[in-house]
């Protein structure tokens, strides 16, 4: 697989009044185009800091990183390489669904006729049709999300990332959502990125698991998922016989090096 994105050797400390804290040590890892990569890892460990590095806000120490085919933050055409999606949505309560959707295009001048289109074709193939105009508050919590994954989505990004996107859900939406958002992310054939604590999200959505080990932040491994075909969905993974076997595998690699 041609790799879209690549890290070789990036290490990064953060430097406050109270001293140096090293967050993450010796990173190399790649994500191929259309990959669903997952970063595991005990929380402060770097996983935030790694996306920061990886979408341009802050600079590695040492090491490199690569983005093929776009520059990191914008493509030729001024659309941004990347996308980020949050814990929390981060609608505007003060405007509808769908003037939401359409703000990343606004503040970026770039609102044709062309994107509005697809945009609402998204928010008809999504199911938001009906909510469009009205506000947030009226809308689920899975639902915010994807407006929330539908106005990222509008912008094209090349990558897309994901910083621990379900945390604020509770238990059961969480599950609907992950399904919901891992369907609309494959489907668009975007290349993803999703940092989460939670093993059996990183297991149920990905195609690939880098597990990072208690801060410094390090590579302890990368495991390759794959479930039989039928298998196509997270909610349906999480039931596949796989699902355990991974579980344990991945479970036993965050402890043995906690
Ligand atoms: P994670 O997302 O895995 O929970 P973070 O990347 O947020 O971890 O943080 C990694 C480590 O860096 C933590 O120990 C955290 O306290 C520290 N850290 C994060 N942001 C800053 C900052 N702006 N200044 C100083 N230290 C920070
Ligand atoms: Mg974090």
């Amino acid at each position: 697989m041609d790799a879209m994105l690549s890290l070789s050797h990036v290490s990064f400390s953060y430097h406050t009044l109270g001293g140096e804290t090293l967050a993450l040590y010796d990173i190399s890892f790649s994500v191929g185009f259309g990959e669903f990569a997952a970063i595991v890892g005990p929380s402060g460990c770097g996983k935030s800091t790694l996306l920061s590095l990886i979408c341009g806000l802050i600079r590695p120490e040492s090491g490199q990183i690569i983005m093929a085919g776009a520059r990191k933050n914008q493509t030729d055409d001024g659309s941004p390489g990347i996308g980020y999606m949050l814990q929390r949505d981060h609608l505007f309560e003060w405007r509808t669904v769908y003037d939401n959707v359409l703000l990343g295009l606004e503040i970026q001048k770039k609102l044709t006729p062309e994107k509005r289109r697809r945009v609402e074709e998204m928010l008809d193939t999504y199911g938001l049709s009906a909510f469009a105009g009205m506000k947030p508050s009226a809308l689920s919590g899975g639902m915010k999300q994807r407006a929330a994954l539908i106005r990222t989505l509008a912008l094209d990004p090349e990558l897309l990332l994901l910083d621990e996107p379900f945390s604020a859900l509770d238990y059961q939406t969480r599950l609907e959502v992950a399904d919901d958002i891992g369907m609309i992310i494959r489907r668009e054939g975007k290349t993803a990125i999703l940092v989460t604590h939670d093993l059996s999200e990183a297991i149920s959505m990905a195609d690939r698991v880098i597990v990072l080990s208690r801060r410094p932040g390090q590579v302890k491994s990368i495991i390759p998922i794959s479930f039989p075909a039928e298998y196509d969905t997270p909610l349906k993974k999480r039931n596949a016989e796989q699902f355990s076997h991974y579980f344990n595998l991945i479970w036993k690699e965050l402890k043995q090096y906690g």
